[in-house]
């Protein structure tokens, strides 16, 4: 089932910051920070995400899903052939900003690149995201049947038939994208964005209310889990400095400058940001693949090489590739 989730997410959470020049890759993308497989909300398995990327000529790519690092555990666990590219152990985590206003959704997604996919302790903080994750998607699937819209069959076929199937990231693979393409499949609603508009979106008569980690726990969480969090799309970081400064402040190692749907000025307004502050400046495609394959989505995606090459060189890390001239 596909539906535009990507673009609602998107809309939603950076409107302004796209309608100036996009930004002209000078030559495509040798890295992506930011990408999702169906180990959460994204559309294809975590291997034919890492192969997709590398046919597109990415050479470092980060695996980020909400909350699980299963994917990457997946790809990397041991009697694996080699992956024709090098993959970066990431999470995603979409804090709850109680207490901070003119937010989209209440929420800051950070990024955690580089966690240890060994860290116990990390894995149990993950774990209890993923099942706050659960309960919300069962309240809202409740609440809506209250409402006149069961769509407990159409749950009940996508837990099924989905990458829901995997245990140990059954909670991260839940989400509102997921209950918004039930309701259209029950036809309830049209597309995803008019579920999320109507019922489910922030205000709306479904809407429940994440609950999980604030901002300056992620952050910690991750750095304990020696990860560079980075703040991820964040397109308001001109306009609110004192908010990224107190992030840093907790620990916030990296702001997601070269988002893939970022115009040009902000991305330049970022990268000012981030200079400044001396945050690691990070980018990506956060490719979902609802309304595009990979290679459609890397064609507007400018990561540079040294977004990598210093992230790397910040978690002790040697990087390898990227070695080879740049089509400058
Ligand atoms: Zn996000
Ligand atoms: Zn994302």
């Amino acid at each position: 089932m596909r539906g535009d989730t990507g673009s609602f997410r998107y809309r939603r959470g950076a409107g302004k910051a796209t309608q100036g020049e996009p930004v002209v890759p000078p030559h495509p993308s040798r890295v992506d920070l930011h990408t999702h497989s169906r180990r959460s909300d994204g559309v294809l398995e975590p291997l034919e995400l890492v192969t997709a990327a590398a046919a597109a000529g990415v050479q470092v790519l980060a695996l980020s899903d909400h909350d699980t690092v299963a994917g990457v555990r997946e790809l990397t666990a041991s009697g694996r052939p080699p992956l024709p590219l090098e993959l970066l152990s990431a999470v995603e985590i979409n804090s709850v900003a109680t207490g901070i206003s003119r937010l989209w959704e209440g929420e800051l997604h950070i990024l955690g690149l580089g966690v240890d996919l060994h860290d116990e302790a990390f894995e149990a903080t993950l774990e209890r995201q993923r099942g706050f994750r659960v309960t919300r998607f069962r309240r809202i699937v409740d609440r809506l049947r209250q409402m006149g819209y069961p769509v407990d069959d159409q749950v009940d076929e996508y837990l099924a038939a989905s990458g829901a199937t995997v245990g140990a990231s059954l909670g991260a693979s839940l989400g509102r994208p997921q209950i918004a393409r039930c309701l259209v499949a029950a036809r309830y609603a049209s597309t995803v964005d008019d579920a999320m508009q109507r019922l489910l979106g922030r205000g709306r008569p479904a809407y429940v209310p994440r609950e999980g980690l604030g901002p300056t726990e992620a952050i910690s969480a991750i750095r304990a889990a020696g990860g560079l969090p980075s703040l991820a799309h964040f397109a308001d970081a001109l306009e609110r400095r004192e908010l990224i400064e107190e992030l840093a402040k907790a620990g916030l190692g990296g702001l997601e400058v070269h988002y893939r749907h970022f115009d040009a000025d902000t991305v330049a307004a970022l990268g000012e940001v981030a200079r400044e502050l001396r945050l690691a400046q990070t980018g990506g495609s956060d490719y979902h693949g609802d309304a595009e394959t990979y290679a459609e989505a890397h064609a507007s995606l400018y990561v540079p090489d040294e977004d990598a090459t210093n992230l790397f060189a910040l978690l002790g890390r040697r990087l390898t590739i990227l070695t080879g001239a740049a089509l400058r």
